[in-house]
């Protein structure tokens, strides 16, 4: 399918989650995954009006960044980044959505020059150990610490859900990173707005959005696999 086809679907399937939900399409920000498709793909979807992309690895956002210049675009890494790459991304990224460590918060914050970087601080809500992010318990404390980093700006949260099949599942790990949101966001910290929710991947999103997504990532379903 090409990008045009797939995007048609994507936002029908967000208009539908927007108005069970009673939400405004225009809060849902559409972020492309390119990770696993070439540079003309990311191209395709940027000439469909797609202009977040994202990558979850260091490489291949420089190899997209390399082919792709255009002012529109704005680019998010989703994925980890080891400290020892920080400097490799500086002035390369608009939105990080993966902060989960002090160090790594330290080193993004002694690298940025001026002005500062957006972030979501990662939250791992299932506890499973195989994934990335701080648990609920560390949150208050983690963005507590973060004050001191005078680069880097906590525009909201994001989570990966569990990999399964059981929708309550899925629903009430983005249920409890609202919740999380919102609590952050009382609490009206300067350097943490926390305003935003990154959650929803291809087989998620709409879930996501039922519970107030304001960025979904999505790949598989958008750009392709392949
Ligand atoms: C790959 C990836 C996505 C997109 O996954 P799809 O299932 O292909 O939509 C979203 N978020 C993160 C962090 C990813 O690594």
């Amino acid at each position: 399918m090409n990008v045009a086809e797939n995007l048609k679907q994507v936002q029908a399937t967000i208009k539908d989650a927007c108005e069970r939900s009673g939400r405004n399409t225009e809060d849902v920000t559409v972020i492309a995954v390119t990770k696993y498709v070439s540079t003309d793909r990311a191209q395709e979807a940027v000439d469909n009006g797609i202009f977040h992309l994202a990558e979850n690895r260091k490489e291949g956002l420089l190899e997209k960044q390399e082919f792709i210049h255009d002012d529109r675009v704005t680019w998010h890494l989703i994925g980890t980044l080891q400290t020892r790459k920080v400097k490799d991304v500086m002035g390369k990224i608009d939105y990080f959505h993966a902060l989960d460590r002090l160090k790594l918060a330290n080193e993004l914050n002694k690298r940025i020059k001026e002005g500062t970087l957006n972030c979501f601080v990662e939250i791992n809500i299932s506890g499973e150990e195989s994934k990335h992010g701080i648990t609920e318990d560390q949150l208050d404390s983690f963005i507590d610490a973060l004050a001191s980093y005078e680069h880097l700006r906590v525009v909201g949260l994001m989570t990966m859900a569990p990999n399964t099949g059981d929708r309550d599942v899925i629903r009430h790990v983005f249920h409890r990173l609202r919740i999380l949101r919102d609590r952050i966001q009382d609490r009206k910290i300067h350097y943490a707005p926390c305003t935003e929710l990154s959650m929803g991947m291809s087989h998620d999103y709409e879930i996501a959005v039922e519970e107030g997504a304001t960025f979904v990532r999505i790949g598989t379903s958008l750009v392709g696999n392949e």
